[in-house]
């Protein structure tokens, strides 16, 4: 079977070419290629010998997944829904700022954590994604943007997609031995080029995982916090159950000591009624004195069946405030891309379920 080379990172591209008797300077020349350029087939590589074309045709490929919908809703979010198999789509979303674009890209067709507010929780797990099928959506996103093809293509300032956050369907740190590789390709000077500090992974607070990513390639790092104390976020974000805040907390130290220079930026999405009181607000502030963080709000986007209310923006603006006079630095998530379900928490995709999860919890289970 022709190896996928879009989802080699530098060293298992090396180790490609070895295994063809090429060198390794080949194999950097293929990645820019198929990367900063966005080489679709290896007839476009004019600077490669024909016959190490001819030899890369028949052993390898670049497949990236099909696009099956691709919609723009009037803010300029875009949302491409991608099938990886003949079964599961997942989807990758753009999201156009001041200053920055932001692509939002999915690790797993589905997600095991069942997290009670989550849409993709409410899906069920399928599969892991592929390295492949991981960067391939930003492959795909930066061809659709009109980046590669540009004279001086990425990484020549002009690029649509200054940032990466693994926050769309699935739990990057239950499939590092792809999300790592693709991290890798991101920050790669012959891959994307972006800064470490512009690729972001979040977790729902796997420890190992979040040990293993320190280790092997330590990109910053967001946490899905969700709630001040066990008692609530065992029910809001099940894996709690296993890795309580206090592990937690001393995860996120850890991962600090790796990344000097980083802080954690904690995920918070507001629930009413559930997590957004001014009481919750000062015991958050307990947390955060134990790890240089910061706080991102996100207002809950309802998905049918969900259980959940967003929480009234005036109490948005005062849970935020009550953590700015506690000293810790808070942004509020705009909402964006209402019109095409392309809001955090909303990423859907197709799963074919193997894990038959149809529970919803009731709201008033999970009130406080
Ligand atoms: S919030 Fe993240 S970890 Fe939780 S169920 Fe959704 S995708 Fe999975």
């Amino acid at each position: 079977m022709a190896t996928n080379l879009l989802g080699l990172d530098a060293q298992g591209m090396e180790r490609f070419f070895a295994g063809l008797g090429e060198k390794p300077f080949r194999a950097r020349q293929v990645l820019k290629w198929i990367h900063r350029r966005g080489a679709a087939g290896f007839g476009e590589m004019t600077d490669i010998a024909r016959e190490l074309r001819a030899k890369l045709a028949a052993s390898a490929a670049i497949e990236p997944p099909a696009v099956a919908g691709d919609s723009s809703s009037a803010d300029g979010t875009r949302k491409w829904l991608l099938k990886v198999d003949g079964a599961n789509a997942v989807e990758a979303v753009f999201i156009p700022e001041e200053g920055r674009g932001t692509l939002c890209v999915s690790s797993q067709a589905g997600c095991t954590l069942d997290c009670a507010f989550c849409s993709t929780g409410k899906q069920g797990f399928n599969r892991n994604l592929s390295a492949a099928e991981i960067v391939g959506q930003l492959w795909l996103a930066n061809r659709a943007l009109g980046v590669h093809g540009r004279a001086g293509a990425v990484g020549a300032g002009n690029r649509a997609i200054s940032n990466v956050v693994f926050m769309g369907m699935g739990e990057p740190t239950m499939n590092l031995d792809a999300v790592i590789p693709a991290a890798r390709l991101m920050i790669d000077e012959n891959g994307y080029g972006l800064s470490r500090r512009r690729v972001t992974v979040s977790t729902s607070g796997v420890v190992p995982g979040m040990d293993r990513l320190a280790a092997e390639c330590p990109v910053a790092l967001a946490v899905s916090l969700h709630a001040p104390d066990d008692a609530l976020r065992d029910r809001l974000v099940p894996v709690n159950r296993k890795y309580p805040i206090r592990e937690l907390l001393k995860a996120c130290n850890r991962y600090l000591e790796r990344a000097p220079r980083d802080f954690i930026t904690f995920e918070y999405v507001m629930l009413e009624g559930v997590n957004d009181s001014d009481a919750q607000a000062m015991a958050l502030l307990g947390v955060a004195a134990r790890v240089r963080c910061k706080f991102n709000l996100i207002p809950f986007n309802p998905f049918p069946d969900s259980g959940f209310k967003r929480s009234p923006a005036e109490r948005v603006r005062r849970f935020a405030e009550v953590l700015q006079r506690g000293g810790i630095t808070v942004t509020t998530r705009k909402t964006r891309g209402d019109g095409i379900d392309a809001a955090c928490g909303q990423l859907a995709g197709e799963v074919a379920d193997r894990t038959r999860r149809s529970r919803t919890i009731p709201i008033e289970e999970l009130r406080a």
